[in-house]
């Protein structure tokens, strides 16, 4: 048995490990390490980082006069889709952001959809546009998300924006990897220097995370930058040696409990993104329980992730909203 498959099987089953091997610390080791770890409270970081922006919207509104508006497209009739949205409204009124909810059939066209977001585009009350995805089969998803005015896209999923991060000089941030940052940051944990695993490779997570850690620095300084980043797939070979071999994990894959204690570095952050809905209700990616004992500090599901991605959403609307305002278009009159 090599080191690997020792540390695994003892975890499996501690009388399966050989004590005289050549690895005779392993198990004293896994017995040290077994620790609870931190939770990592999403809810009381958002709620913390809603009341600053809420202060900043405040200040906009006095220097303006104008108050920042998102504008939500929603198409079809998709329930989880109808509670995602509610809960974008509902922190945009908490905060004094005006929202605004555009609801289209879900027999729409891609051209229903894309006049839509012309219009959205050239209101200049208008300074945030969100689609909310997935949209129905029969429309083009690339096609609309690529529609959206780059100054207007408070998702950053236009190519401009993607470019703008890729260079590190980003306009807006997508909502969930910056919601990350600022996890690990008010919880103390600097990513300079780690190695980082990313597991998901998608355009909405997975990517643009692991480009904005692999920066040389960031609006929170350049400890919130410069780590070592893997970005694990579906196609990865030895993804359990890599993960478990990094100081932070986040799992972005979308499948419940992949992520079990045997992938993760003993004290290593786990940040768990996924959220599935299971027979026992929601579920991150993450097998909490068995992660909490090697992790050092690891984030809940629900309560994680979630409520920081409704919450940078806020902020990209704030920032919408000044930069439309200096460039001198957006912003509605209160
Ligand atoms: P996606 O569904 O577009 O892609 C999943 C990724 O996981 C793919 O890149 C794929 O390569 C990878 N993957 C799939 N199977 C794998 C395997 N066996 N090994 C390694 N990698 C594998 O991803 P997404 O849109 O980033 O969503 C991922 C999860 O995160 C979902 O559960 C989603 O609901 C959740 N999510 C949560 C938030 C939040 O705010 N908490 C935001 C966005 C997404």
């Amino acid at each position: 048995m090599d080191c690997w498959q020792q540390t695994h099987a003892a975890r499996e089953n501690p009388a399966s490990v050989d004590q005289t091997s050549s690895y005779p610390g392993k198990l004293l080791l896994l017995k040290e390490t077994r620790m609870s770890a931190e939770i990592i409270d999403g809810k009381a970081i958002a709620k913390e980082i809603q009341a600053e922006i809420k202060t900043l919207v405040a200040n906009f509104v006095d220097e303006t006069n104008c108050k920042p508006v998102l504008a939500a497209v929603l198409v079809g009739d998709d329930p989880a889709s109808q509670v995602y949205v509610r809960n974008k409204e509902r922190a945009c009124k908490r905060v004094g952001i005006e929202s605004q909810l555009h609801r289209m059939s879900a027999d729409s066209t891609t051209e229903d959809v894309l006049q839509k977001v012309v219009s959205l585009n050239t209101n200049p009350e208008v300074n945030g546009i969100l689609v909310q995805l997935p949209l129905p089969p029969e429309v083009d998803e690339q096609l609309v998300l690529d529609a959206v005015n780059p100054d207007k896209d408070v998702d950053a999923f236009h190519p401009t924006n993607v470019g703008l991060i890729s260079q590190g000089r980003p306009r807006y941030l997508p909502c969930t990897p910056h919601g990350i940052v600022q996890m690990l940051f008010r919880s103390g944990v600097q990513t300079t220097g780690k190695r980082v695993c990313v597991i998901g490779r998608s355009d909405i997570v997975g990517k643009p995370m692991a480009m904005m850690l692999a920066q040389k620095n960031c609006a929170l300084g350049s400890a919130m930058a410069n780590a070592t980043v893997t970005l694990c797939h579906s196609r990865t070979q030895g993804l359990a040696e890599i993960a478990s071999s990094c100081d932070i994990l986040i799992a972005a894959i979308g499948k419940p409990n992949f992520v079990t204690a045997e992938m993760i570095k003993p004290g290593a952050v786990v940040i768990d993104v996924g959220i599935n809905r299971t027979e026992d209700g929601l579920v991150g990616d993450v097998d909490f329980e068995a992660a909490s004992e090697v992790a050092s500090k690891i984030t809940p599901v629900p309560g994680g992730v979630g409520p920081l991605t409704v919450t940078m959403l806020l902020s990209n609307t704030l920032a919408a909203a000044q930069y439309q305002t200096e460039h001198s278009f957006g912003a509605s009159a209160v």
